[in-house]
């Protein structure tokens, strides 16, 4: 079919009409006319039958029938409703136009004074009318298959949400509309909401009431708003509600509508209760055994101290006693006897020494250490300067890679941690090698910087890397290398209560390097 055909059916029983109307038409540029003619009534009828002509001209007096019958019958052919029009103009003579006129549903022709102008104009408007019509029709569909879509998308939506989602107007006069959700939530229906658009408020807890009666209060305001509230449902279970509502207006800034979303959140209520009860049990636990734990502590450290206190009485009792018996009697004694002075002498220094240790571990957990910037290589001087008669018996070789950063510290738990450190390596080195040390600091992670102190000893194996750092905890004998087994501990919990951490890498017979790490303080 070409594409701007149009058919035009013209019934008229006027044969020269005809031919003449058929003219005026093939004569348009704009459409291309297949023209089929009736001399009847009948035969037009019959022919509309066969396909629905884009215009009709219709001679409004027929041998068989009038115009009006004619259309009629055309509205039964063509199943239109009545009141809508068909591409039909009417054609009459002059005579009859007072008639005619009558009925403005069709559009008319006075026969004598059609022209060809006039009769393509009124045949043009029927077609537009045609494909307006068409057009409509076509939207219309359209738009009726787009919503129900889109309606049976929300609702498959919003029937399975475990959320209400509530429409209301803004002075909660109505409820237009609320999903399955309530009827799951709130143990009531839908419809009951809808007739009744307050009645969710009955199930509202008596605590929370006045609450929820500000919010429809913001609501009528046009403010969002925000609330959660307890509901008493029929069965008499109470749930914990989160509702949402926001002010929906149209382009005007006219509030037209509220929506909401509202959730049973009594699960995640419960549960943060429970996580509260349990914060709050586990944090009165901590805060009992930390102060039994405390107190254990400060018992245990007062006990260190005073013991250590009154063991260095007998003590120096023990060595002013053996040192009297060496200088008033040595002579009466022979050398067993002697030797044996000397070791009580010996041991006593021994004892000595522990209880010395004893206490400066004991005060280190009682005393409070108060930081500051502290320059590490006036550290390292005063140490070696504490340290200088041991170095030079041992003629020991110290390299330090200066300058060393400030670091965060305590001056004098520092010294005595890097002091620890240094005599321990000297003293764990093969017999008759000469100790050599290389010390030099960098920083690990930013802020911090790393001390380390290293050694060409006799080293430690892996597995008492952790232990030596224990109290009185020893690899060795007291004859071969002497000491109180507390250094490290000291070193551990000094370098803890700077902020710091404490460690080593060593491989057996390969030497040691032991770091501290505290707080970078160059500015
Ligand atoms: P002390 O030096 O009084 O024995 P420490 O607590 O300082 O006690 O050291 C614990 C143990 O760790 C030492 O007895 C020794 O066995 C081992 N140790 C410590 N420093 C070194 C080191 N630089 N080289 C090898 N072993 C070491």
């Amino acid at each position: 079919m070409i594409q701007n055909q149009k058919t035009v059916l013209i019934v008229d029983d006027n044969y020269e009409d005809r031919q003449t109307y058929r003219r005026y038409l093939l004569q348009d540029k704009q459409y291309i006319y297949r023209i089929l003619q009736a001399e009847s009534a009948t035969l037009g009828l019959e022919l509309c039958k066969q396909g629905k002509p884009d215009a009709i001209l219709l001679d409004f007096v027929l041998p068989d029938m009038n115009a009006r019958a004619f259309i009629e019958q055309l509205q039964v052919e063509f199943n239109t409703n009545k009141g809508s029009k068909l591409p039909v103009v009417i054609l009459t003579p002059q005579q009859d136009e007072a008639l005619a006129g009558d009925d403005e549903t069709y559009d008319y022709l006075i026969k004598e004074k059609i022209d060809a102008v006039c009769l393509r104009f009124a045949v043009h408007k029927l077609i537009e009318q045609t494909r307006l019509e068409l057009e409509l029709e076509i939207s219309k569909q359209f738009i009726k298959t787009a919503l129900s879509e889109s309606e049976k998308r929300f609702r498959l939506f919003a029937d399975n949400l475990d959320a209400i989602i509530w429409i209301a107007s803004p002075d909660s006069s109505q409820h237009f509309y609320a999903n399955k959700a309530y009827e799951k939530i709130w143990h009531r229906s839908c419809d009951s909401l809808i007739s009744q658009p307050l009645s969710w408020l009955d199930a509202v807890h008596p605590e929370d009431y006045e609450r929820v009666l500000v919010k429809l209060q913001q609501q009528e305001n046009g403010q969002l708003t925000n609330i959660e509230f307890k509901i008493i449902r029929p069965d008499g279970s109470v749930r914990w509600i989160w509702d949402r509502g926001f002010p929906i207006r149209d382009e005007t800034g006219a509030l037209n509508y509220y929506v909401g979303i509202a959730e049973d959140i009594t699960e995640q209520k419960l549960a943060h209760e429970q996580i509260r009860h349990l914060t709050e049990t586990l944090e009165q636990q901590v805060m009992e055994r930390t102060s039994q734990l405390q107190a254990a502590n400060n018992e245990l450290e007062a006990f260190a101290y005073t013991v250590s206190h009154d063991l260095r009485a007998p003590l120096r009792a023990m060595q002013g006693f053996a040192e009297a018996l060496a200088e008033d009697y040595g002579k009466l004694l022979d050398e067993v006897g002697n030797e044996y002075i000397s070791r009580i002498v010996n041991s006593a220094q021994r004892l000595e020494n522990l209880i010395q240790d004893l206490l400066a571990y004991s005060r280190l957990s009682r005393t409070d250490l108060y930081l500051q910037p502290v320059n590490l290589n006036n550290v390292m001087f005063e140490v070696m300067t504490q340290l200088d008669g041991d170095l030079k018996a041992k003629n020991a070789q110290i390299a330090i890679s200066a300058p060393l950063p400030t670091v965060s510290a305590h001056p004098n738990t520092l010294a005595q941690v890097i002091a620890n450190l240094l005599s321990n390596a000297i003293k764990f080195v093969r017999v008759g090698e000469q100790p050599q040390v290389l010390i030099w600091a960098e920083i690990t992670t930013p802020g911090w910087v790393r001390l380390w102190v290293k050694d060409n000893g006799i080293g430690i194996k892996a597995e008492h890397h952790q232990r030596i750092f224990r109290v009185f905890e020893r690899l060795h004998g007291i004859e071969r290398y002497p000491g109180t087994g507390i250094g490290l501990a000291i070193v551990r919990k000094g370098v803890e209560r700077m902020g710091g951490r404490v460690g080593l890498e060593s491989i057996k017979g390969q030497g040691s390097s032991f770091w501290i790490e505290l707080k970078d303080d160059s500015r």
